[in-house]
């Protein structure tokens, strides 16, 4: 088959695979009709993990079920399925309270509890930029979709990104009637503006400096804040009479910029604790990893990261933050999808064949105007 492959920094290739087989009756193998560039392929796109070359990636996956392990009794051959980035044995102490990112059991990794598809430190698993894609413990951790092909760049948001913009207005304890600021106009910012609109959001605030993903948070009703035109506290608080958000989301990760370009990854939790009110809720669905070694200096290479903990303090706030899981989401948005009262479609700008992959990383990873959410189709 063919597959995209990781060949050092900023160099992904599309070479030749075997097929993946079942290796174990849990398993299933699922032919992949799309799968997406994401953010997070961007960290060790650019060298900034530890991720092995020759590694296939793509954790945003969705596809027709091919073959099935002897184990499965749920999962038949011919189901349309969105595959979540997770991967969880559903069992442990974590999969069953629902925590299935920090599954006990797939991550063989020191240290690290959670596992994922085609990604560094997440476990020995290839990811779905490719024909086939090899799914564990298959009955648990697959969502049905309706057969057919309806929704499918809708539904293709489900594996990862819809979720994870879900999840931060959870860990941000969103109330309906809250106010919402989220910082950053990515995908993921994108899709936790599109959530707290879903869930009543009195306004929404969307901080970036990228015009287009701007333009983009203004058409689906949030309220654009370019921080290169000025402190994005400052707008907020000049927008609220000076209350500033109810709660807020980080979705920006430590590839976050100042305004003249400079890599300063903890401005963006200080704004957010200045731009959230007092005893109100902060979500980090943004990636902070124990190991960046492309960090600016030998602190953030460490992972250790400095921020404002003493207003944090004095403001009563709380924080949550993590990898998403997105079983506890997947199955209520699909069926907000199906229902007419999501559209997380509306962040796709390109829909590439695989061959195309090398390109789509590269103009994405440059963040050119207007390739705002890749999707490739094998
Ligand atoms: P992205 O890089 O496309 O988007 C980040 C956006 O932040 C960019 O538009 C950038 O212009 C903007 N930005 C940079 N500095 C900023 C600042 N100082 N203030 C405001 N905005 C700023 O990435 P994405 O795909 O949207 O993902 C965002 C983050 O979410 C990444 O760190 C990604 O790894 C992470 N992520 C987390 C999970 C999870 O489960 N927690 C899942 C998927 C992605
Ligand atoms: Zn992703
Ligand atoms: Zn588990």
């Amino acid at each position: 088959m063919k597959a995209v492959v990781y060949r050092g920094p900023r160099q992904v290739a599309v070479e030749e695979r075997p097929d993946p087989t079942i290796q174990h009756p849990s398993d299933a193998i699922v032919r992949i009709t799309t799968t997406n560039i994401c953010g997070s392929d961007l960290h060790m796109y650019e060298g900034r993990t530890s991720v092995e070359e020759g590694k296939v990636l793509g954790h945003e996956n969705m596809g027709i079920v091919e073959a099935v392990g002897a184990a499965l009794t749920r999962v038949k051959v011919g189901d349309r399925v969105s595959v979540p980035f997770n991967i969880a044995c559903g069992t442990c102490r974590n999969c069953i309270s629902g925590w299935t990112s920090f599954c006990l059991r797939t991550n063989p990794t020191e240290g690290m509890d959670g596992a994922a598809y085609g990604y560094a430190n997440m476990g020995p698993y290839d990811g779905g930029q490719a024909e086939f894609l090899r799914v564990p413990y298959a009955d648990f951790n697959l969502l049905d979709l309706p057969a057919g092909q309806e929704h499918e760049n809708d539904f293709t948001m489900l594996s990862d990104i819809f979720p994870t913009g879900w999840h931060g207005t959870e860990l941000a304890r969103m109330q309906p009637g809250d106010r919402v600021v989220v910082y950053g106009a990515g995908p993921v910012g994108l899709m936790a503006a599109h959530s707290a609109m879903i869930k009543g959001a009195s306004q929404v605030y969307v901080v970036d400096k990228e015009r287009d993903r701007l333009d983009l948070a203004g058409k689906i009703g949030a309220t654009p804040v370019d921080f290169s035109k000025g402190d994005p506290v400052e707008q907020l608080m000049d927008a609220t009479d000076g209350h500033g958000a109810d709660c807020g989301v980080e979705a920006v990760g430590y590839q976050a910029h100042d305004p003249s370009g400079e890599e300063h990854p903890e401005l963006v939790l200080d704004n957010l604790i200045k731009s959230v009110r007092s005893s109100g809720g902060i979500g980090v669905v943004g990636v902070y990893v124990p190991e960046d070694p492309g960090a600016r200096d030998e602190a953030a290479k460490q992972g250790r990261i400095g921020f404002d903990y003493g207003t944090f303090f004095a403001k009563g706030q709380h924080m949550g933050t993590g990898q998403a899981p997105v079983m506890r989401y997947n199955r209520h948005l699909r069926d907000l999808i199906i229902a007419g009262r999501a559209q997380p479609s509306f962040l796709v700008s390109h829909e590439l064949p695989l061959a195309e992959a090398v390109e789509g990383y590269d103009r994405f990873d440059k963040r050119e105007a207007g390739w705002t959410k890749v999707l490739l189709r094998p």
